[in-house]
């Protein structure tokens, strides 16, 4: 490709002479009269290099370079300082700066060429090596991003890759798959009694158990603490898998020897069946987990297969379904805001609005109890409409009482984002509450929009033709990994706080999040930081250039008037970046 000279010359005739002798070297030469144009077409062009006079009227170009280093995207591109200045001291403050050389007028052609070709030359040096780490870095994430640090056994990143290949496609085809859930009965006691490395110790010893005691070899991954998937692909019917099942509970009745103690401990089972009990991964591993609750709720050390009457705590789900149905119109949701940091400033950019149901008789119940049960009956779909409007018309009323920047994101459901009229009564809310759109933003989980990936793209792209930016919210808990994902059209990525809990230096989830936070970098989108408590998780988000973050450590989701009074003190975050 053509490599980019971006001249900064106030001496017209120097000037047109040097972007003369490159053209002539088949370079493409932009030229600059004075600094301020310099670092505005720096900024537009982003030069491969820069030749730049230092004594300019209304600025010198030491000033250019200062600013230039400032800016993180235009930092390394190489600086040549042109002067006719050849005393020692100026030379030092260029290089002090960070000029990377220094040509004393009047230079020959051939003195500039080879000034020029060296620096290329070392660019494009650093810029290979930079290719060839990032590359191993993608490689090394998809490598973790699909496998379990502890006990190198795959993910549950790589279990729906792996449905997706044994599932029929053939639906006559009456092939039967089993999901097996199986966990550790009262490992949490455990880990608390004998430590979280005994624990660690005890989770490995598990998963060569597993898969020693099932012969056939079946396809095991680990999906999160102690629980371990089996996919019994190869089977013909129920009883198959009860085999398996049995064998695999009666494995656990001899004792694990760990740093020379014995120890007994026994593991449940809950199991799903495809086609029966589900026909996609998410319904199957929900259901296989029920299963397995079941199990464990009984007692333990066996197992269950899915069954409909299953349902954990039915009755509770009934009642709350009922009163659900009421809640709107009894006004007993509310909408909290949490606070987002913008981390290069410190300030609050926005806020994420939360729901919350204020039930007369049991307090404040939580979304995750209830946002299931409001999908489930369609509830969800009032509900969500509800929360649009009225967090839109709150951020409205802040913007007109000074904070005019703030941007509000919503949480989507499914249920909501595959609704027809979507985006038509979206408009309608936008339009009346008066909000532009550029200051909303939608937050999706992946589960959303992996069953349908076309009709997903097209929708997303209608919305955002609005002028709203998508986020795509838990990133990292799904079962996608980022090479996937990025074919929806996103601007933001949320990771989720399980990969930022307890981060340190070493641990392998900074490693991840280090990769995603440049995959994200490379891909243009923001990065939100969500669960941030901690100093030290604050201290790491910081230093990997996340853009925004989000955390009980800056405030927790507030009431209406709360973020109010939280925006009217300037509470602001003092951060390392
Ligand atoms: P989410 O969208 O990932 O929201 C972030 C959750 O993390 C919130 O939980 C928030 O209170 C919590 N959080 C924020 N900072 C911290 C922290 O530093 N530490 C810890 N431990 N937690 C933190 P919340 O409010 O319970 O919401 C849970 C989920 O419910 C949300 O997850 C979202 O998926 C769903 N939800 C909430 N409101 C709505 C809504 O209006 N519509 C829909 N469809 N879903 C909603
Ligand atoms: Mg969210
Ligand atoms: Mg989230």
């Amino acid at each position: 490709m053509t490599k980019k000279i971006l001249v900064i010359e106030d001496e017209d005739q120097v000037r047109e002479n040097i972007l003369e002798l490159l053209e002539a070297e088949g370079l493409l030469p932009i030229g600059a009269e004075n600094g301020a144009t310099g670092i505005d077409l720096a900024k537009a062009n982003r030069p491969d290099l820069i030749l730049c006079d230092v004594m300019m009227p209304g600025g010198d170009g030491y000033g250019v370079l200062s600013q230039l280093r400032q800016d993180s995207a235009l930092a390394g591109i190489p600086f040549i300082f042109l002067t006719a200045k050849a005393a020692k001291a100026d030379f030092r403050q260029g290089m002090e700066l960070g000029a990377d050389d220094y040509l004393t007028k009047p230079f020959t052609r051939s003195e500039l060429l080879s000034a020029i070709a060296t620096r290329l030359k070392k660019r494009a040096i650093v810029q290979e090596s930079y290719h060839s780490e990032l590359k191993q870095a993608k490689q090394q994430l998809n490598y973790w991003m699909h496998h379990d640090s502890l006990t190198g056994l795959p993910n549950r990143l790589s279990l729906r890759e792996k449905f997706k290949q044994i599932k029929p496609t053939n639906s006559k085809d009456k092939k039967i798959i089993a999901i097996l859930c199986i966990g550790l009965d009262r490992f949490s006691q455990i880990n608390d009694n004998l430590g979280h490395a005994f624990g660690d110790l005890l989770l490995k010893a598990v998963a060569e158990r597993i898969i020693t005691s099932v012969t056939n070899f079946y396809s095991i991954i680990r999906c999160n603490a102690d629980r371990f998937i089996l996919i019994l692909d190869n089977i013909e019917h129920k009883k198959d898998a009860i085999a398996v099942c049995e064998k695999l509970v009666h494995s656990f009745s001899q004792a694990f020897t760990l740093k020379n103690q014995e120890i007994f401990t026994t593991a449940s089972i809950g199991v799903a069946i495809y086609p029966r009990d589900g026909s996609n991964i998410d319904q199957l591993l929900d259901r296989a987990n029920k299963a397995l609750f079941q199990s464990q709720q009984q007692g333990g050390n066996q197992y269950q297969f899915y069954s409909a009457v299953l349902s954990i705590g039915a009755s509770d789900r009934v009642a709350l379904q009922t009163s659900l149905h009421y809640a709107l119109e009894r006004k007993e949701l509310h909408l909290y805001y949490q606070p987002k940091v913008n981390l290069a400033t410190g300030q609050v950019m926005g806020a994420e609005a939360l729901l919350r149901w204020h039930h007369p008789e049991r307090g404040i119940i939580g979304p995750t109890r209830f946002i299931p049960i409001a999908e489930e009956t369609g509830l969800i779909v009032p509900i969500g409409e509800w929360v649009l409007q009225n967090a839109c018309q709150q951020i409205k009323k802040l913007h007109d009482i000074g904070f005019p920047y703030l941007r509000l994101a919503v949480n989507l459901s499914g249920r909501q984002f595959t609704q027809i009229d979507f985006r038509q009564k979206l408009v309608k809310i936008l339009t009346a509450t008066n909000l532009h759109p550029q200051y909303l933003e939608l937050e999706l989980t992946e589960n959303i929009l992996v069953e349908n990936t076309e009709i997903a793209i097209r929708r997303l792209n209608a919305l955002k033709a609005l002028g709203l930016t998508i986020a795509i919210d838990d990133f990292g808990t799904g079962y996608s990994s980022l090479s996937y994902l990025q074919q929806f059209p996103f601007d933001v990525l949320k990771i989720d706080q399980c990969f930022i809990r307890n981060i340190s230096e070493n641990s392998p989830n900074a490693a991840i999040t280090k990769a995603i936070i440049e995959m994200a970098n490379n891909l243009n989108l923001k990065v939100i930081a969500e669960g941030i408590e901690t100093k030290e998780e604050l201290d790491f988000v910081c230093q990997y250039h996340c853009d925004i973050m989000q955390g009980y450590i800056f405030s927790p989701p507030l009431s209406a008037k709360e973020f109010k009074e939280l925006l009217i003190s300037g509470k602001s975050l003092s951060c390392v970046h």
